[in-house]
Parts: C-alpha cells; sequence; structure tokens
C-alpha cells in the first residue's frame, strides 16, 4: 500500500516559486512503515495515472481554486482502485462536494497533522470513515515537515509556519473562521530546527508561512493592562516574548538568508518589533492594505488599517526598519469610484513600496462576504453552463466570470480595464527600474526587475485577462522566466550548519 500526496494545479512550470507546505507535513504525519509517500505538486509536473495501484492511499489538498482540478484527479485515483482522501480548507467547508464530485472515500476536515495517521491505518483495514472531523489542534501537535524529501533546485521558496490563526476579522478573509481567532504559536525550537534542515540543503529563502506574524500587538498589551486582565496579560507577554526569541535565534544563522512573511498593519506601531524582525532578516512582508480609503476599509471591517497620508507614514516606517513590502490591494469595494484607482496606484508610489497586487474583490467560500454574497437574489439565480454561480469554482475555467459582486457605480469590465491598467502602470519596467533604486548594485536591481515581471506575469495576466490567448501566453512566459529565476535562489549547501541556542 504506497502514499501519494497530490496537490492540484491546472498549469505546471517545472519549477515553482513555493513549495505547497502541507505536502511536506503530512509526509512527517505518514507513519513510517508505510515508507515514503510519493508527492505529486502539479505545479511542477502532472500526474501520471499509472504511479497509483489498487489499495493505494491518494492524499489530495484543495483550496477553492484547484478544486476543480482536485476532482479530477480524485477521480482518476478512484478509477486506478485507490483510496481517495480529501483535505484542505475548500474540502473542510464543503465536504459532500469532495465526495459527489472527487470519488472521495473520505474528507479530513480541519488540520490533518494528527488525523492523516488515522486515515491512513483506517484504510489499510478496508474501512475509512466519511468524514474525519480533525479541528483546530494545538501548536504543541504541529507536525515538522519531511523537507528530506523536497526534490532540489525546483522551488525558489520554501515554507515553515510558525504560527496559525488570526484575531482580526476581515471580511474577505477565511483565515480567522477556519483557522480560528485564538493565534496557536509554535515554540522557537521546533521552528528553527526546521529552518535549520532548509539552510543545510541549500535553501536561502523561506516564506514564513502564517496567518499573521504580528499576533500580539501593542494595543493588545494596553487594552489587558487597563482592563486589570491579569491571566490575559500575561498570556500575551509570554507569546511576544517567544516571538522575540524566536527571532533572536534567527539572528544568528548565516547572513545569506532571506525571509519573507504576513503581517498587519500595526506593526509599524511597534519599532521594537521591526528591528527584531530586520536582524532575523525578515526582509519583506505582504501588508494587506486593501484600501487607502477609509470607506473602502469599513466596507471591508478593516478599521485597524490606517487610510491617507497616515496610511503612506505607516507603510514607509516598515522600509525605515529594513522590512520592504508587498502592499495588497482590494478594487471593486462598493465605495470605489473611478478616481480610486489612480489614488491607489500613486498612494502604493508614494509609501515606496517593493511589490504590490491589485486584486478585485471576489467573495471566497468560508467568508463573512461570501455569505452574502449568495444570498443575494442574483447570486441566487444565475447559473453558468448549468451550474450556480455560487458554486463558481465547478465552472469551466474559461467560461468564469471575472467579477461577481455587482458594483453600484461602475460595470465589471470597468473595474477589470482599471485594474488591470494599475497593474500596468506599477509593472512598467521604468517604474520597477525606479523603485529598485534601493539597492545599490546593478545585479541586484536586475534581480527585482526579472523578479517582479514574473511576478506580474503569474499573478496579474493570468488572474485578470479576458482572453484566454493572454492568459496561455502569460503563463508560458512566466514558464520561461521562472527557471532562470530559480538559479538565483539556490544557495549552497550548508550540512554542518548547527541549530542556535536558545537565547538566556
Ligand atoms: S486578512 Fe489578514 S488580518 Fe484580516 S483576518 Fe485575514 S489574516 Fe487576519
Amino acid at each position: 500500500m504506497k502514499i501519494h500526496l497530490v496537490n492540484p494545479s491546472d498549469a505546471s512550470f517545472g519549477t515553482a516559486v513555493i513549495t505547497p507546505r502541507w505536502m511536506y507535513v503530512l509526509a512527517g504525519a505518514t507513519p513510517r512503515e508505510f515508507g515514503d509517500p510519493h508527492l505529486v505538486d502539479e505545479t511542477l509536473s502532472a500526474l501520471d495515472p499509472l504511479s497509483i495501484e489498487p489499495g493505494d492511499v491518494v492524499g489530495i489538498g484543495v483550496h477553492t481554486a484547484n478544486a476543480l482540478r482536485g476532482y479530477e484527479i480524485g477521480r482518476i485515483a478512484r478509477q486506478r482502485g485507490a483510496f481517495v482522501i480529501f483535505g484542505g480548507i475548500h474540502a473542510t467547508l464543503y465536504p459532500e462536494e469532495a465526495q459527489e464530485l472527487g470519488g472521495a472515500h473520505s474528507v479530513v476536515k480541519g488540520d490533518g497533522d494528527l488525523a492523516w495517521p488515522k486515515v491512513i491505518h483506517d484504510c489499510g483495514s478496508g474501512s475509512p470513515l466519511p468524514v474525519y472531523e480533525a479541528g483546530r489542534i494545538e501548536a504543541v501537535d504541529f507536525v515538522p515537515a519531511r523537507w528530506d524529501l523536497i526534490p532540489r533546485k525546483r522551488y525558489m521558496w520554501a515554507s515553515v509556519q510558525t504560527v496559525r490563526g488570526c484575531p482580526k476579522h476581515c471580511s474577505f478573509c477565511s483565515v480567522w473562521r477556519t483557522d480560528g481567532q485564538r493565534p496557536r504559536q509554535r515554540a522557537s525550537d521546533a521552528v528553527i530546527e526546521e529552518i535549520v534542515q532548509l539552510r543545510r540543503l541549500g535553501f536561502l529563502f523561506i516564506a514564513l508561512a502564517d496567518d499573521n506574524f504580528y499576533p500580539v500587538t501593542l494595543t493588545d498589551l494596553e487594552l489587558a493592562a487597563k482592563q486589570k486582565a491579569t491571566g490575559r496579560l500575561k498570556e500575551l507577554e509570554a507569546m511576544r516574548a517567544e516571538r522575540f526569541e524566536l527571532m533572536a535565534r534567527m539572528a544568528q544563522l548565516p547572513r545569506d538568508m532571506c525571509f519573507f512573511t504576513q503581517i498587519t498593519m500595526e506593526a509599524a506601531e511597534d519599532p521594537e518589533y521591526l528591528d527584531a524582525m530586520r536582524a532575523a532578516q525578515i526582509k519583506g512582508a505582504l501588508v494587506g492594505v486593501e484600501s487607502v480609503t477609509p470607506s473602502g476599509l469599513k466596507d471591508v471591517y478593516k478599521e485597524f488599517n490606517a487610510s491617507g497620508e497616515v496610511l503612506v507614514e505607516r507603510l514607509r516606517t516598515f522600509r525605515r526598519h529594513g522590512v520592504y513590502v508587498l502592499g495588497s490591494f482590494i478594487f471593486g469595494l462598493p465605495s470605489d469610484e473611478a478616481d480610486t484607482f489612480d489614488a491607489t496606484a500613486a498612494a502604493a508610489q508614494q509609501a515606496e513600496l517593493a511589490f504590490a497586487q491589485f486584486v478585485m474583490l471576489t467573495p471566497f467560500p468560508g467568508t463573512v462576504d461570501f455569505n452574502r454574497w449568495e444570498k443575494t437574489p442574483e447570486a441566487m439565480s444565475t447559473k453558468i453552463a448549468g451550474i450556480p454561480i455560487t458554486r463558481r469554482w465547478l465552472i469551466p475555467p474559461n467560461l468564469r466570470p471575472k467579477l461577481y459582486w455587482p458594483h453600484p457605480r461602475m460595470s465589471g469590465e470597468e473595474i477589470r480595464g482599471r485594474t488591470q491598467a494599475v497593474w500596468d502602470k506599477f509593472y512598467s519596467v521604468a517604474s520597477i527600474w525606479k523603485r529598485s533604486r534601493f539597492i545599490k548594485s546593478k545585479q541586484g536591481r536586475l534581480v527585482i526587475l526579472l523578479i517582479s515581471r514574473i511576478y506580474r506575469q503569474m499573478y496579474a495576466d493570468t488572474g485578470i485577462a479576458t482572453d484566454s490567448a493572454r492568459t496561455t501566453w502569460s503563463a508560458r512566459w512566466a514558464r520561461w522566466l521562472a527557471r532562470p529565476c530559480q538559479a538565483l535562489f539556490a544557495g549552497r549547501p550548508m550540512p554542518d550548519l548547527k541549530v542556535p541556542d536558545q537565547v538566556a
């Protein structure tokens, strides 16, 4: 009985930007008596169905964007006589869909780390359960990834998780509802050991794949102190101390390493934290700016963010402390006007963002927005190719609309066109070159130029373009560029690297 883990994708690039961490974690959770699992990341190359034998176990992890391909793989695996198990956010939200369309014998809902060995044993005895309610496990039970199984020179970035869950409640985000609002933070020992293992293999670039790298804000501490909530205050202080402990240990790692994470804008009010990040070589962070206007922030329940001049100053603060920002913006919010696009592009330039992404408001399953949207008369009555639009991930990709939420003043096409124009402006060669002036060497600036263009091709055209020729061309272009780019990310292995000690 062989174990297969499959990360579905419609497009294979031969090289990928980032490792699908879940696959390596479940490889770590696979009982050793079943041997090393067969890992298939379809962003590298497509699954070979003939590799699956009757009685094998095939684990498929899906999120909404790759669910359709995931179901196709599930049906193939089932036809080959394997046990088919689905997991991931989308399967957790729609278990019956994986069973009806993906040939699933079982669906694991929630964190798979502890449930996976039981699933495999149940398959071994021929009687897997239809659903495993795995729930949310504690941080101490997070399983370390099996990085020894990673193919060399195929990924630019490895990924390590330090914390799951986010205390916020943004309307477009499913994290706080699926991973919970109580941050579950790993101890520094577990994290640093994974990082060192990756550097030993030659990985220089590691994404800290966290929901929010800043789980305890200064405001949280002040509030707990003001309310005289002694127990809560102690808990928050311990979490904050653990963050600093981790970053102090990361600061002892080889200086050629580079980390990237995801963080809320509130960290800009905490210079001590930003300085610790810089010392830890966390050189970049995705910051969800979402909107540059107060009404836009209200639209998405993100009023804790700043807007206008204060926003620009906050984003610049990151840079002043050595943390370069990938700003994320949403277009198509109900309060957006035609001039919001230009104002956003200008704010992104003024804030000296290193990178930016501009996405169109899309209600994702598991979010407050989705719950509201799927109850609107328009969503309830629309079908495409016979499929309700409220199950849009089941619609063939070439027939899917680009915009789902009617805007009170702009047409969908206007929002799409203006969004594309902002991408084009922000990622023009001249703009990228100007933005890269913070790097001294010409070679370094060329690397930024290359990465920026790849980023744009992978995420802008393929996500927004309406004509399939442009989408296909973009994917091909990204594939050509990805290979030489990968070489820039690889480092010399350091097999003897020691794990930094705990800081006294
Ligand atoms: S968008 Fe970011 S800050 Fe908001 S809930 Fe999601 S992870 Fe938390």
